[in-house]
């Protein structure tokens, strides 16, 4: 069912079994088995998510190469719901683990927003990440290309990039290394700092290499209908290019999780067991949000690990079903 703050009243009494937070692609897997487990499941999503960003899915069995993010979403959340599963808008803002039940406040609406507290047994963060983009003065300028052919994932786009030539935008001197591992897929890299200057042995590494380096700041990427052509920097100049990495590091959705102390971080990242428990054993975490690889494909067999392991527990715990009752 979808929930709103029109009906969500009546569900402030329920106890679900999990609640998942983030409706991406390992939330809504997850939302898929534990409804098909028959277990009582809400997913909360709050929108513009990654996965909304993502303009086709070339890696994904059985998917046509030009799925785009927001297709599968769509897609996903309606099976979810239609196998039992209820879906809320909504942003969490903080969970806390009471003893029995996890206390997850919400908030609905970014303007005269509500808020409320919806109790669960279990925790799946799915909440995943979002990637720092350059701030330009014309962020639509950002928008049009980033995800098209300015990419921000080199293991789910670096085949797209092959043999091209290719800028890599970085905001410190350590991202600067993608370009080692990129040169995999092309050579011809261009490296812009937007505007910070990169210490001697880095350039050194990158003439080594053959790769330019730019330390003006970036006034507008050009190209048109998605296609990049090229940068310009603020001094006029140039950068021929067709295609782009992004590497300018992620934002991590976590913030709800940081009041638990029993969790176990490396960096940003949660750290799991290969079912998805974390070191709070009724909190699973999926997808980017977990160490590990950042793909859809992962995402989606996480959401199926971590709901089996739920069920597992939940099932054991509970009395058999006898034919007589
Ligand atoms: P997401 O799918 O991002 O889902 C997390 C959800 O949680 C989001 O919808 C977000 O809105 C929500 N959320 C976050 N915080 C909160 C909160 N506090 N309350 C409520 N909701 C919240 N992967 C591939 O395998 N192949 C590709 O071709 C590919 N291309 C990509 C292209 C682009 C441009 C980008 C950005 C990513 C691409 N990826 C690709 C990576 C892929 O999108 C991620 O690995 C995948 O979406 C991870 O799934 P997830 O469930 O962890 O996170
Ligand atoms: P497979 O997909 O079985 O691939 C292994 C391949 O290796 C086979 O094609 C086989 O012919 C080949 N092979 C074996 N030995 C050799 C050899 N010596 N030389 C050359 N080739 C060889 N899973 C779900 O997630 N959802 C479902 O709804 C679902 N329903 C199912 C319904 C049925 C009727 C069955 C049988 C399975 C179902 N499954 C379902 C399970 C799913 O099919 C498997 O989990 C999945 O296919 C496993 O993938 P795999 O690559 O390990 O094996």
């Amino acid at each position: 069912m979808k929930l709103s703050s029109a009906n969500i009243e009546n569900h402030l009494d329920t106890v679900y079994d999990a609640i998942v937070v983030g409706g991406g692609m390992g939330g809504l897997s997850a939302a898929i088995y534990l409804a098909r487990y028959g277990l009582k499941c809400l997913v909360i999503e709050k929108g513009k998510g990654r996965s909304l960003w993502m303009q086709e899915t070339r890696n994904y069995l059985g998917l046509d190469p030009n799925t785009p993010g927001r297709n599968i979403l769509t897609h996903g959340a309606k099976q979810a719901l239609d196998w039992g599963a209820d879906h809320l808008r909504a942003f969490v803002e903080e969970v806390t683990d009471e003893g029995d039940a996890f206390a997850v406040k919400v908030k609905i609406g970014k303007k005269n927003s509500r808020h409320y507290t919806l109790r669960s047994k279990y925790v799946i963060a799915a909440s995943g990440v979002i990637d720092v983009l350059p701030e330009l003065e014309n962020m639509q300028n950002v928008y049009d290309y980033a995800g098209y052919t300015l990419h921000v994932c080199m293991i789910c786009d670096g085949f797209d990039m092959w043999d091209q030539k290719a800028v890599v935008m970085v905001s410190r001197e350590s991202q600067i290394n993608v370009a080692f591992v990129l040169n995999w897929f092309t050579p011809y890299i261009s490296v812009l700092t937007n505007g910070f200057t990169v210490g001697d042995e880095m350039k050194q590494k990158l003439a080594n290499h053959g790769y330019p380096l730019y330390e003006q700041p970036i006034t507008q990427i050009l190209g048109e209908d998605h296609k990049m052509s090229g940068v310009e920097l603020q001094d006029g100049t140039i950068v021929e290019a067709t295609t782009g990495l992004i590497n300018m590091g992620s934002i991590y959705h976590n913030q709800y999780l940081k009041g638990i102390e029993e969790l176990t971080w490396d960096g940003e990242n949660l750290v799991t067991n290969n079912m998805g428990q974390t070191t709070h054993e009724r909190i699973f975490a999926v997808g980017d949000l977990k160490q590990g690889l950042n793909q859809v494909t992962v995402a989606v067999a996480d959401g199926t690990l971590a709901a089996t392991q739920i069920w597992r527990y939940i099932r054991r715990s509970s009395a058999p079903r006898k034919w007589d009752e």
